[in-house]
């Protein structure tokens, strides 16, 4: 019997490189109300927040934040999709 030789071994190349950069992943900004400042990103359904000196923290919904610009209080009641 003939072994098949499949001749477009050189296709998947294409989808392993697009499932581990995923382009579509929505990264929404939250934005300050008043001043636009950035004061976190959603990721995967919960709020990445960074402060000064490196601390970050991942929470989940409803969000809440003080404005680091202007002081104005922020909430985010479920994540932008
Ligand atoms: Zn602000």
């Amino acid at each position: 019997m003939p072994t098949p030789f499949p001749s477009r071994h050189a296709a998947p190349t294409s989808w392993i490189g697009a499932a581990n950069i995923k382009p579509t992943t929505p990264s929404a900004e939250w934005r300050c109300m008043r001043c636009d400042k950035l004061l976190g990103v959603c990721r995967d359904g919960r709020m990445h927040l960074r402060f000064a000196r490196g601390h970050e923290y991942f929470v989940g919904f409803p969000v809440v934040a003080t404005c680091r610009g202007c002081g104005t209080l922020n909430q985010a009641t479920a994540p932008a999709r």
